[in-house]
């Protein structure tokens, strides 16, 4: 049986990592996928990887950018015919000590992380059913979990859990669920690429690494297809925290 059938998703991030492992998860399940990324070859590379019995529309766009943000959801929309889940995992990362700490860093993870998802929102609700709509919402486990020297990111990812519960509070009489998923870490170039300045302290790191090791993207992409999928229809205004018991 496949569960995304027919099934209309807006998917943002599509071009690496998760959001390619969303896209992988929800296409053998059926799913048809207007998929936005701001890198044309990632959203290309994840297109050669997707196999049916869904479909993978790739689009270039930059969630920060409102005007294209807009016209991205209106040619999801007309494109697919509709949209029934709305799957945000764009998202950037930065590492840096609290003593330099940018307020361009501020803005730009802000920018990205939360106002990104926010628009996105926006702009799928003008589409979503009624009854049947589905937000799903990649947080992080450092939104609630102290994580050092991620201060400004683990800020934008918290403003990304609490904007997800109250649009749920907000969606509730429209029986739409949002559903915020927080994963701890997972093995994607966004790690991978993490670098930290010479001299930090850094055993707080053991405290809150999983003994399960790295998650990979396809076992996040899992947990979302579960949250979007009719299988989780009661779920709604709560986290799902995937981090391999880190925080335990
Ligand atoms: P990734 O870097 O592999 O993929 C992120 C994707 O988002 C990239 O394809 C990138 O091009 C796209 N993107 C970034 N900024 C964009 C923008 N302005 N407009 C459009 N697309 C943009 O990262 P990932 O590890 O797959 O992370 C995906 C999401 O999961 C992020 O929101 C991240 O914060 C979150 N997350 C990741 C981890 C982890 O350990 N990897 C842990 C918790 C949460």
């Amino acid at each position: 049986m496949n569960r995304f059938d027919r099934v209309k998703v807006l998917l943002t991030g599509a071009g690496s990592g998760i959001g390619r492992a969303a896209a992988i998860r929800l296409a053998a399940e059926g799913a048809q996928i207007f998929a936005l990324d701001r890198g044309e070859e990632g959203l290309a590379e994840t297109a050669g990887l997707v196999s049916g019995p869904g479909r993978f529309v790739p689009h270039v766009t930059d969630v920060t950018d409102e005007q294209a943000v807009v016209e991205a959801v209106a040619a999801a929309a007309g494109e697919l015919g509709g949209i029934d889940v709305l799957v945000n995992v764009a998202g950037i990362h930065r590492t840096t000590p609290i003593e330099t700490l940018t307020v361009a860093d501020l803005h730009l993870l802000f920018s990205v992380n939360l106002v990104g998802t926010a628009l996105l929102c926006r702009e799928a609700l003008r589409h979503l059913p009624d009854g049947t709509g589905v937000i799903v919402n990649v947080a992080s486990s450092a939104a609630t979990q102290g994580t050092p020297y991620m201060t400004a990111y683990s800020a934008s990812k918290g403003a990304v859990l609490s904007f997800s519960l109250s649009l749920a509070a907000e969606l509730a009489g429209r029986r739409i669920r949002v559903v915020p998923i927080s994963p701890g870490t997972v093995a994607t170039p966004l790690t991978s690429g993490l670098e930290f300045p010479e001299g930090l302290d850094l055993r707080y790191f053991g405290r809150i690494r999983s003994l399960f090791g790295s998650a990979g993207p396809e076992q996040i992409a899992a947990v979302i297809a579960f949250a979007a999928s009719a299988d989780a229809g009661y779920l709604t205004g709560a986290e799902i925290l995937v981090d391999g018991g880190s925080g335990t």
